[in-house]
């Protein structure tokens, strides 16, 4: 029941969880953000929504209840399609956790894009990425997720395979980029761009979002 607001004003939020705080601001309008929560965005699951991918990204895991009992799933098999989640009849979202980790030698950086034709319209596309170094600058994690382009969020896996062990360079985060673009989601045409619009709105926005997570794990390595 924790409203979008909240969220957005919390100063443990912009601490512990620099991603989530960047994105907040992107959900619609001051006042929409004032009535919505984040448990029924999530449990909502619009395919070009904020959230779902922020939490994708960072690993949250989301608490499921009813009278039944209690059961967690990981943000990244809670999204099963469009509008749909893994909830159950009678199941409440009733707490989202988001790792915070904190790994000697290892330092992680953050970053959110999207573009939409008018701020505060749902995205026509969006990335959420967190990616971590070691102390010799090599990727040790990429976790990109982008929205927007296809039923649910999704898990770019052949970019974070190509950056996984690598020492990113301009060329590399391109490749990994465009990589996301054409084989990692399965974005729609409708009456808001068309599909291959969508493709090369998710490339570029994957390239600007690793550049800037891999320059912060370099210089401020913040801890989620
Ligand atoms: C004009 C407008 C613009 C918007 N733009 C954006 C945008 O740009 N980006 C974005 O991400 N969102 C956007 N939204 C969505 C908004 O931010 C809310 O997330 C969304 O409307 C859900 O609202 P709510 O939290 O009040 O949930 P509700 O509308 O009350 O619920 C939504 C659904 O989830 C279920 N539900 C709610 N809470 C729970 C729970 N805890 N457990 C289980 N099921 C639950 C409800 O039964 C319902 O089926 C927009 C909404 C409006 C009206």
């Amino acid at each position: 029941m924790t409203r979008h607001r909240t969220v957005e004003r919390s100063e443990d939020v912009r601490m512990a969880a620099p991603l989530l705080h960047e994105a907040m601001p992107f959900i619609a309008h001051a006042a929409i953000r004032t009535r919505g929560t984040i448990g029924g965005s999530l449990a909502h699951a619009d395919p070009a929504a904020e959230l779902p991918a922020v939490m994708i990204a960072l690993g949250a895991r989301i608490r499921l209840e009813s009278v039944r009992g209690s059961r967690e799933v990981a943000a990244a098999d809670f999204f099963t399609g469009l509008f749909s989640t893994a909830l159950e009849a009678g199941e409440l979202v009733t707490e989202i956790a988001i790792p915070v980790t904190q790994v000697t030698g290892i330092r992680t950086g953050t970053a959110f894009e999207e573009f939409s034709r008018r701020h505060g319209d749902f995205a026509l596309a969006g990335v959420a990425a967190r990616v971590a170094v070691d102390d010799s600058g090599r990727c040790t994690l990429a976790r990109v997720a982008l929205f927007g382009v296809g039923d649910r969020p999704m898990l770019a896996s052949s970019c974070a395979r190509m950056l996984k062990g690598q020492s990113p360079s301009a060329e590399g985060i391109r490749a990994a980029a465009d990589a996301a673009a054409r084989d990692d989601i399965d974005p729609t045409s409708d009456i808001h761009a068309s599909s291959r619009y969508r493709r090369h709105l998710a490339g570029v926005l994957t390239r600007r979002a690793l550049e800037r997570a891999f320059a912060r794990a370099h210089t401020e390595g913040t801890s989620t």
